[in-house]
C-alpha cells in the first residue's frame, strides 16, 4: 500500500505555502509566514480537517544565521536531514520550464496529531538525477538566489504541485493559497477548465473562469503594494512559453507586470486579510474586492512553555480542543502563574548564559525583542534616545534580549543587525543587553516564555498580523506594542497589555514613537513591576484569558473551515 492512501479518500482541501515550520529539525520555513502555516497544519489535523498542506522541501533551508565580532551577518546553507523525518513518494511529476522538463518528487511528511489524528504534509523536491545540475538546485535555498530562481520556484510550487496532487490520486475540492507565492496554482486550473476551442462560441471565455473561483481560498499578507510578488511577462514567457493565454492572463493578473496577489484575487472566491485593520488597508489597496478579515492565531499546544501546559491541563483539561476554556485563567492561582513563569524566565537565562557568556539577573525585568530584521520592523527604536534609556534603566533595572535574521539581501537589515551589537557594548555599563544568533522556532519558544514584556515596534500598517506577541501572551507575557495588526484587537490598556502611543497614526514617526515607548516603560510598565508585582501578575492572568482564548489557531481554522471551505 502506499503511505498516501489512507489519506486520499479523506481529504479534500489542499493548503498551498512557500514555507512552512513543522519542527525544529526541519528548515523548511523563514519566519511568521512559515510559522503560521505550521500552526495551520497542527490545528486542522487537531480539529481532524479534511486537509493536504503542500510546500516546497527547502534542503538548505533559509539559512543559518553567524554573527562575527563586529556584529555583521553572514549565511551559511542550513542543511537537514530529510530522509531522517520524510518518505519520498514513487510519483513524479514533471514541468516544462524554459524550454526543459523539471521533475519533481514529493516527500511525505506525516504530521500526527497529539490525538492519533495525521495529516499528511507533501514537500517537493527537485534534487533528484532525472535534473540537470541547475534544476537540482531550484528547490535547495528558501527565497534565495534571483528573480528567475524564483519564478522557477513559484512555478514548482503551484503548478508542480497541482500535478503531485493529481498523480496521488487526491480528489481536491477546495484550494488554499497562503499569501501570493502558489498563485500559479491558478493557472493550472485555467487550464483544467479550458473550453475545447471547437465548442467556443464567439466571445466566450477560453477558461471557466467562474469553476476555477470556485475552487479558490486566498489569504494575502502583505498590506502594501510594494511587497507584493511581481514578475515580468518576458520573464513568465520565456519560462512558461505558450502556457496560458497571454491576453487572459494580463487581464486576471495586472496589464503591465504579471501581480501575484491580483492573480490570486481575481481567481479566488474568498480572499482574506490577516487581521481586521489588515483586511481594511487590503480592501483601500484594491477597490472592488471583498475582503474578509480572518485574525491570525498561533497552536497553543506549541507554544505554550510545558509549565504552562501542565498548569492549563491541571485546570482547564479541555484546554487545547477548546481554547476558550483559558476565558477563565482569571481564577488561576496568581503564586503558580508566577512560579511557571519564573521557571520559563530561568530557563532562557540559562540560554543566554550559555549562548553569550552573560549572566542576567532573574531579579531584573527581561524586555524581550525577537523577529525578522528588517526596515519595518524598526528595531533600533528602542535606542532612540541612549541617554532616555540608561536613565531610565538607572531608576529601575533594565536587560534586554534580542534576536533575528535579516533577509541575506536587506543590508539596511544586516547593519540594523551590526548597530545593535555596537549598542549593546555602548550600554554595557548602564544595562545588559544580548543578541542571540539565529532565530528560529526552538529559540522563539524559549523567548516568549522566558521574557517578562515583549515589545514590538512596526511602522502601521506594515504589519498585516504579526504572531510573537500572541506566543508571549499565551505564556503570560506582557506585551507593549505600536498598535497595528493584531495588537489592535487584542489591546485594552492597562488590562491585556500596552500600547505605543495611543493610536497607529501616533507611532509612525519613529521618533514620537520611541518617546511614547520611554514614557510607558518609565512611568507605567517598570514601576507596576517592581513596586506592585501583585498587580502585574493579576495583568499576566488578564492578559491569558483575553488573549490566548482567542488569538489561536483552533479559532481561526474554524472560521476558515465554516466560512471559506464549506461555501
Ligand atoms: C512567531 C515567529 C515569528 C513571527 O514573529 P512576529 O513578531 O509576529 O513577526 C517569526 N519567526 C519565528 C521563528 C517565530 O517563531
Amino acid at each position: 500500500m502506499s503511505p498516501i492512501e489512507p489519506f486520499q479518500a479523506r481529504t479534500n482541501i489542499a493548503y498551498f505555502t512557500m514555507e512552512i515550520a513543522i519542527r525544529p529539525e526541519i528548515h523548511s520555513y523563514s519566519g511568521g509566514l512559515g510559522i503560521l502555516a505550521g500552526d495551520t497544519a497542527r490545528s486542522g489535523a487537531d480539529l481532524e480537517l479534511r486537509m493536504v498542506f503542500v510546500s516546497l522541501l527547502s534542503r538548505a533551508g533559509y539559512f543559518r544565521q553567524v554573527i562575527d565580532e563586529r556584529g555583521w551577518q553572514t549565511e551559511a546553507p542550513d542543511w537537514w536531514e530529510v530522509e531522517r523525518w520524510c518518505t519520498p513518494l514513487h510519483a513524479m511529476v514533471a514541468v516544462e520550464i524554459d524550454g526543459k522538463a523539471v521533475w519533481i518528487r514529493p516527500w511525505l511528511y506525516r504530521h500526527v496529531a497529539p490525538h492519533g489524528h495525521e495529516i499528511p504534509i507533501l514537500l517537493l523536491d527537485t534534487d533528484v538525477e532525472q535534473n540537470d545540475a541547475e534544476s537540482r538546485t531550484l528547490t535547495h535555498y528558501l527565497y534565495g538566489g534571483d528573480e528567475t530562481y524564483r519564478l522557477k520556484q513559484e512555478i514548482v510550487l503551484g503548478i508542480g504541485g497541482m500535478r503531485v496532487l493529481h498523480a496521488l490520486g487526491f480528489d481536491i475540492r477546495t484550494y488554499h493559497l497562503n499569501e501570493g507565492h502558489a498563485a500559479l496554482l491558478t493557472v493550472e486550473l485555467l487550464n483544467r477548465s479550458k473550453v475545447q476551442p471547437e465548442d467556443l462560441a464567439p466571445g466566450e471565455e477560453l477558461y471557466d473562469i467562474p469553476e476555477v473561483r470556485s475552487q479558490c481560498v486566498f489569504t494575502t499578507h502583505t498590506p502594501v503594494e510594494a511587497g507584493h510578488d511581481r514578475f515580468s511577462y518576458e520573464l513568465f514567457d520565456r519560462l512558461l512559453p505558450g502556457f496560458v493565454d497571454l491576453a487572459t492572463l494580463k487581464r486576471l493578473a495586472g496589464a503591465e507586470e504579471l501581480n501575484m496577489t491580483r492573480l490570486a484575487l481575481n481567481l479566488s472566491d474568498y480572499v482574506n486579510g490577516v487581521a481586521r485593520r489588515h483586511a481594511e488597508t487590503t480592501a483601500l489597496m484594491f477597490p472592488g474586492y471583498r475582503i474578509h478579515a480572518v485574525t491570525n492565531g498561533v497552536h497553543l499546544g506549541t507554544w505554550a512553555h510545558p509549565g504552562f501546559t501542565q498548569l492549563y491541563d491541571a485546570n482547564f483539561p479541555q484546554w487545547q480542543h477548546e481554547p476558550e476554556a483559558l476565558i477563565h485563567a482569571l481564577q488561576l492561582p496568581d503564586d503558580q502563574i508566577w512560579d511557571c513563569h519564573c521557571a520559563a524566565k530561568a530557563e532562557l537565562l540559562q540560554l543566554v548564559q550559555s549562548a553569550t557568556g552573560t549572566a542576567l539577573s532573574p531579579d531584573v525585568l527581561v524586555l524581550g525583542f525577537a523577529r525578522r530584521m528588517t526596515g519595518y520592523k524598526r528595531p533600533l527604536m528602542l535606542f532612540e534616545q541612549l541617554d532616555r534609556l540608561s536613565a531610565i534603566a538607572a531608576k529601575y533595572p533594565l536587560q534586554l534580549v534580542i534576536a533575528g535574521k535579516a533577509h541575506p539581501r536587506d543590508t539596511e537589515g544586516k547593519e540594523a543587525i551590526r548597530r545593535l551589537h555596537e549598542l549593546a557594548r555602548t550600554l554595557a555599563g548602564n544595562l545588559r543587553c544580548v543578541y542571540l544568533p539565529n532565530y528560529d522556532m526552538q529559540l522563539a519558544a524559549r523567548l516568549v516564555a522566558g521574557a517578562d514584556l515583549w515589545v514590538n515596534t512596526p511602522l502601521p500598517p506594515m504589519e498585516a498580523s504579526g504572531t510573537s506577541g500572541m506566543k508571549a501572551a499565551l505564556n503570560g507575557v506582557l506585551n507593549l506594542s505600536v498598535l497595528d495588526g493584531w495588537w489592535i484587537e487584542a489591546c485594552v490598556e492597562g488590562v491585556t497589555g500596552w500600547s505605543i502611543g495611543a493610536d497607529p497614526g501616533s507611532a509612525i514617526d519613529e521618533k514620537a514613537a520611541a518617546a511614547h515607548l520611554y514614557d510607558k516603560l518609565e512611568h507605567t510598565i517598570l514601576p507596576l513591576f517592581y513596586d506592585n508585582n501583585a498587580a502585574w501578575r493579576i495583568m499576566m492572568k488578564q492578559s491569558i484569558a483575553n488573549i490566548a482564548s482567542f488569538f489561536n489557531t483552533h479559532r481561526m481554522m474554524r472560521r476558515y473551515a465554516t466560512e471559506a471551505y464549506l461555501r
